[in-house]
């Protein structure tokens, strides 16, 4: 079975100082990681093409996609939120790593690959339908489900984000759009404080406690997120894959390890397997800690490959 990795050296040249923890040694690592593993026999390389305006425009306002084009600096750091800067570079990765998630729904529902994992930057699931927030600029995941929706007309789609911060951003975008179950699991309280009051059938939010370990998040995904996944019947699924879970995470206070990223891997593939003839896109997010972060995707890919 081969799993698409796509990626794109554009994504290396986005940096926001030397101090900021969303840095393109996370892609290296990952790809260091990834070629060392015994997994390599089984992965297809590609570069990640461009997510073109009208793509971005499903998903965000045409004057937000407007602003963030216009907002690109020639020299210099130019900032959009108090932690999201964007440097002569960002604009064309931000469209690569929409790009990737989009070529990754394509080669899916071509049958070329089984699955996918996109090793992307900047990140998307913070990112609103106007507002470019919390290391994000467009929303990846949204931009690729869309294209699943409008252009290959699926008719349902599930989004599963463990990623430890709130996908608010992709809640925002998808809250009245009940073709996507939204499963989401977040610390809380903990930036960006959203998500614990949603009251939506379609958006089904898990807050940790400050502190949950693996066990307490395998048995809150168990209990609150996989039957709804599986009864929702997706025709793809998507996941928010950050790693800033993690127990060695500085940005977080959870303490989840690779095996735990395994797991959940294993209980969306199992449903994808069951519903979906295991279709799966999955697309970065967070994961700061660079000495886990490359076996923490490789233990995420390895499940993916498991049949
Ligand atoms: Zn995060």
């Amino acid at each position: 079975m081969t799993i698409g990795i796509i990626s794109h050296p554009d994504c290396l040249l986005h940096e926001m100082g030397s101090m900021h923890p969303e840095q393109p040694a996370r892609l290296r690592v990952i790809n260091e990681a990834l070629s060392k593993s015994d997994l390599k026999a089984d992965l297809k390389m590609y570069e990640a093409i461009l997510a073109t305006r009208q793509q971005l425009e499903r998903v965000h306002d045409i004057a937000y996609v407007e602003q963030v084009f216009h907002a690109s600096p020639a020299r210099g750091l130019i900032g959009l939120d108090a932690d999201t800067w964007m440097n002569p570079y960002t604009l064309k990765a931000a469209l690569r790593a929409a790009g990737a998630v989009i070529q990754g729904v394509d080669l899916v529902l071509s049958g070329e690959v089984k699955s996918v994992f996109c090793n992307v930057r900047p990140p998307g699931h913070h990112a609103e339908k106007n507002h470019a927030m919390g290391f994000c600029f467009f929303n990846n995941i949204a931009v690729g489900a869309a294209h699943a929706l409008e252009q290959h007309q699926l008719k349902r789609i599930a989004i599963v984000d463990f990623d430890v911060h709130h996908g608010n951003g992709t809640e925002d975008i998808f809250a009245k759009d009940s073709r996507v179950l939204f499963c989401s699991s977040f610390q809380h309280p903990f930036y960006p404080f959203s998500g614990a009051e949603t009251k939506n059938q379609h958006i089904i939010n898990v807050p940790l406690p400050i502190g949950a370990t693996g066990k307490v998040f395998r048995e809150k995904v168990t209990s609150q997120w996989l039957e709804q996944l599986k009864d929702f019947q997706p025709e793809m699924i998507f996941i928010s894959a950050g790693f800033d879970a993690h127990a060695k995470d500085q940005l977080s206070n959870t303490a989840l390890h690779e095996e735990d990223y395994a797991w959940v891997t294993q209980k969306i593939k199992a449903i994808a397997d069951e519903v979906c003839q295991g279709r799966i896109v999955s697309v970065l997010e967070g994961g700061y800690a660079l000495d886990v972060l490359g076996r923490c995707v490789v233990a995420h890919v390895d499940a993916l490959n498991i049949s």
